[in-house]
């Protein structure tokens, strides 16, 4: 998708003139890349014509501010999109606050509370997990391996039957314990969809919940729509959070679940483990779903991991060069920090493949990656990989200097096209991320 619609983009810096036949080339580009991210297609056409609209094509100055509106405008509804114009509830310290998770089986509810409720506590709140659901058996372990994992108390039952009775109890005793979040985990199945819901809104009357969730799987694509608003009628929830957005969601089931709640997504679920939620911001959401990474962020890490300090590699990506020997050097600074997939994330361009697998698998790819890479010359170094390309024999000798293959090496020639294309886009002069702040 992103690639789609920065060529779609960049197309603009070509056209010598812009008038309403290359905009409507443009947004049919634009418009077809999102219906492939599974935005909702009553959305996209709203922002072809929103888009139009605010790009009076004929009332516009020439050249480069006509581009430059058009972009603009393209971000602005994508942004506005995902932008539920709301205010999300605040808990308030020295008083009880309730959390009522609801969602489908699967979705990634209990999952979901330990993070939440560990975010909280990291930040110096009392909190606490109940466990409602007694449909699944196991439910209740599960919640508390998690909490206990977490050092969080937990409230559940191996007997009662009842989640509303459950439900009322695990509240009522964290309450009275002067706990300030306590988060009500349910069930999310049932044999029939009205019997959920109306378990749902039991719990809820029990509870009274200050803030209702509802958890969505990210990765369900079209379908986002109709659930969260079947579940907005039924639970009316406050906020959403979206999970799984570390696989290969594209990100267009947020879009539909916002517009179509018109409830703002709070966090996002980014892996499995209790650190793995994220607190959602559109404007980066929407560049990382457009596969421009979120340049901020990724100054910011790799100002965190000392690469700062190295002014060339930065000057050298705002300018949009980029040589194999700078690809050498990031990689040499990663490969000595901790978690790398959610770095590798941030950084625009750079393949999952890379980092397909475990943490280890990662770091030892990127470990071989460098070891070739220590048999290139400094001229090769230096280069755009270009020279490999007109003299093969080089690729033939750093394998071997290496002890690897001629496809290996290839490989990381590839690699590296990727990766510096991407940041050609991102740095360069005429790149869509331009005149976008990278300061922190
Ligand atoms: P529930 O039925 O709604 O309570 O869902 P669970 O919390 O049991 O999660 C269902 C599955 O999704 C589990 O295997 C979780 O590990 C997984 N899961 C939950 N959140 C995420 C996430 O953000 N990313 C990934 N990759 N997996 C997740
Ligand atoms: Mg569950």
């Amino acid at each position: 998708l992103g690639r789609k619609i920065n060529t779609a983009l960049h197309e603009l810096t070509k056209a010598p003139v812009i008038d309403e036949k290359v905009l409507d080339a443009i947004l049919k580009e634009i418009c077809g890349a999102l219906l492939m991210a599974d935005v909702n297609i009553k959305l996209v056409g709203r922002l072809r014509e929103n888009v139009k609209k605010a790009v009076n094509i004929n009332d516009i100055g020439g050249g480069v501010n006509k581009k430059r509106i058009i972009e603009k405008a393209v971000m602005d509804e994508l942004f506005d999109l995902v932008d539920a114009h709301t205010d999300v509830y605040k808990p308030t310290k020295r008083k009880s606050s309730i959390f009522l998770m609801v969602g489908l089986q699967g979705a990634g509810k209990t999952t979901t509370c330990t993070k939440l409720a560990s975010y909280y506590q990291r930040k110096g709140w009392k909190t606490a997990l109940v466990c409602a659901d007694t449909f699944r058996a196991g439910a209740f372990d599960q919640l508390k391996q998690n909490a206990t994992k977490a050092k969080i108390p937990y409230y559940g039952s191996y007997t009662e039957a009842d989640p509303v009775a459950i439900a009322l109890e695990g509240v009522e005793k964290f309450k009275a314990d002067k706990f300030e979040i306590i988060i009500v985990d349910t069930s999310g199945r049932h044999k029939q969809e009205a019997e959920l819901f109306e378990e749902m809104k039991q719990i809820s009357a029990a509870v009274q919940p200050d803030s209702t969730i509802f958890v969505m799987d990210g990765t369900i694509g079209q379908a986002a729509e109709s659930q969260a608003k079947a579940f907005k009628e039924a639970a009316d929830f406050g906020s959403i959070i979206m999970t799984k957005m570390d696989g290969h969601a594209k990100g267009g089931g947020a879009i539909s679940a916002v517009a179509a709640t018109q409830s703002p997504i709070v966090f996002i679920g980014t892996g499995e483990h209790l650190h793995d939620l994220e607190r959602f911001e559109p404007k980066p959401f929407i560049r990382k779903m457009l596969g421009m990474g979120d340049m901020r962020e990724l100054v910011e890490k790799v100002q965190d991991m000392g690469l700062g300090q190295n002014k060339n590699l930065m000057e050298n990506i705002k300018q949009g060069q980029y040589s194999l020997r700078d690809m050498y050097e990031q990689f040499q600074q990663i490969s000595k920090m901790g978690p790398l997939s959610k770095l590798m994330g941030a950084i625009p361009g750079m393949p999952a493949d890379l980092m397909a697998g475990s943490e280890e698998e990662g770091s030892k790819r990127i470990k071989r990656m460098m070891c070739i890479m220590d048999s290139m010359n400094d001229k090769e170094l230096d280069s755009d990989a270009k020279i490999f390309l007109e003299n093969r024999t080089r690729i033939v000798r750093v394998a071997r200097g290496s002890g690897t293959s001629v496809h290996e090496v290839e490989e990381i020639l590839n690699q590296y096209q990727k990766f510096a294309e991407m940041v050609k886009t991102m740095g360069g002069k005429q790149g869509l991320l331009a005149n976008m702040p990278t300061d922190p």
